[in-house]
Order: C-alpha cells, then structure tokens, then sequence
C-alpha cells in the first residue's frame, strides 16, 4: 500500500525527539511522503530541517496559524521573508485560517481575517496550494474563500457539514477536504456524511499527528504509520476496496502538492 500523509506536525516537541523512529514505522507501513504544517514563525526552522534531512520523505508547508494572529506586523513580515525565501522548498502555505474556539474577541477576530486574507494573497502570489485550519468559523472561512478564490485548497482535518462542502464545490478553486482520524471516532456522524457524499477525489488523506489519533490509538500520539485505519474507515463508508482506494488517495495527493512523477 502506498500512502501519503499531508498534514502532520514532526517539529512537534512530542514527535521530534523521536521523529527517526516515527519516520521508519510510517515507511513500513507505507507512507511514501509527509508534510509537515507551520504554525509559527519558530516552527519553520525545524521543518525545514527535517525537508534537509529527508528530502524525498519530509515536504514543507510554511504559515502561521490563526491562534498567533496577534503578532506584530515585524514577526509578519519576517514569517513571509522567509516564506518568500525558502520558495523552492515550500509545498503550500498552512496552516493558515480562522479559530474561534477559544475566544471570540472582535479585535482578535479582525486581526484574524486579516492575516488569513494576507496569507492567501501570499500563496495566490506564489501560485502555492494553501492548507486551511477552520475551527467553529464555517461561515467566514468560506467567505474569505469565495472572496478571495486561491487556486488550490486544502481544507485539513475537515470540520464542516454537507452544506457546506457543497458551498465550496461550488467554487472555480481545486478544493479538497483532509480526512484524518477523526472518520474512525464512533460519535463522529458530520464527517462520515460528508466522505458518503463527496468523491473521494476530493479527499486527503492526514494524521494532523501528533494531535487526533485514530481509534485503537485515540488519545494517544498520533503518527502517519496510522494512516491505513482512516484509508480502511474511509473504504467501508464508500464501500470500496482499501487497496485501490488507498492507491488513488496517495496518487491524487501527489497531485495535489505537484510532485507526481
Ligand atoms: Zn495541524
């Protein structure tokens, strides 16, 4: 089986002391390639050491994520010299988007679209895929979407209903739901829904590890050699067969990121 992960988080504190042992477990169950999210401006020092380290393995997508919107413009500016930078090397921009999870605050919000909007003008510039992260922001995120039509988008760890996934393929955009370990969970009825009702065309396949392992393995660090649970969740929904399915999410995520050979 060949798999690829698109969204994981190996410059995590809880991967990256042992990212040599979670890189030979994915390659034995699989996995062909990685990428690792930014999510900070620190973050993007080690994913890029790990691109260095294994370049035909560990792929790099470079952002700064919603929960860091309060920044300065300086650490904005720096973020995107560096993403500007390291352009030969970077796959997308991500994780960028919108969170309100945790607080609601106008003046937090504001700075949130902000940066988002910027972000995607960054990546519609460089003519790069952006990997978005919308957590209770359904409505703005496709707002900021539909206002902005970027080329190519991922949204990872997919949180939305039917509704609204058919709002986006709607869109002139190459646009694609991450599926991660949360189809295993038994509770989880809006995501099942959606993977019965798109193609699997749409789908990419993610850990987004160390966070959201799959069941046996919930609660616990998350890793890409897991990957073949959430093919296998995803395969019984669309009553296909795993291997087949599994060969035609890797080759479309390669696609997708444009490093299909
Ligand atoms: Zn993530």
């Amino acid at each position: 089986m060949r798999i690829i992960d698109t969204h994981c988080h190996y410059n995590d504190d809880q991967i990256y002391p042992i990212v040599d042992e979670v890189i030979t477990r994915a390659k034995a169950a699989g996995v062909q390639a990685i990428f690792n999210n930014g999510d900070s401006l620190a973050s993007f020092t080690r994913i890029l050491e790990l691109q260095e380290k294994y370049p035909d393995f560990c792929h790099s997508v470079l952002g700064i994520h919603p929960e860091h919107a309060a920044h300065d413009q300086a650490y904005f500016e720096e973020s995107y010299r560096q993403i500007k930078n390291n352009i030969d090397k970077i796959s997308a921009i991500g994780e960028i988007g919108l969170d309100y999870h945790y607080s609601k605050d106008p003046e937090y919000v504001q700075a949130q679209k902000f940066r988002f909007i910027e972000q995607v003008r960054l990546a519609k510039e460089l003519h790069l895929p952006i990997v978005v992260h919308s957590r209770d922001a359904d409505f703005d995120t496709l707002d900021i979407i539909r206002q902005e039509l970027p080329e190519k988008v991922d949204l990872h760890c997919y949180s939305g209903s039917v509704e609204i996934a058919r709002e986006y393929l709607k869109l002139p955009i190459d646009f694609r739901i991450g599926v991660g370990g949360v189809c295993t969970f038994k509770n989880a009825r809006v995501i099942k829904e959606v993977i019965q009702y798109c193609s699997e065309k749409i789908i990419l396949t993610e850990t987004d590890a160390p966070y959201l392992a799959p069941t046996p393995h919930r609660g616990q660090m998350n890793e890409s050699s897991y990957i073949p649970l959430i093919i296998e969740a995803i395969a019984s929904l669309k009553m296909m067969d795993v291997e087949e399915l599994a060969e035609k999410l890797y080759q479309q995520g390669l696609d997708f990121y444009g490093l299909s050979k």
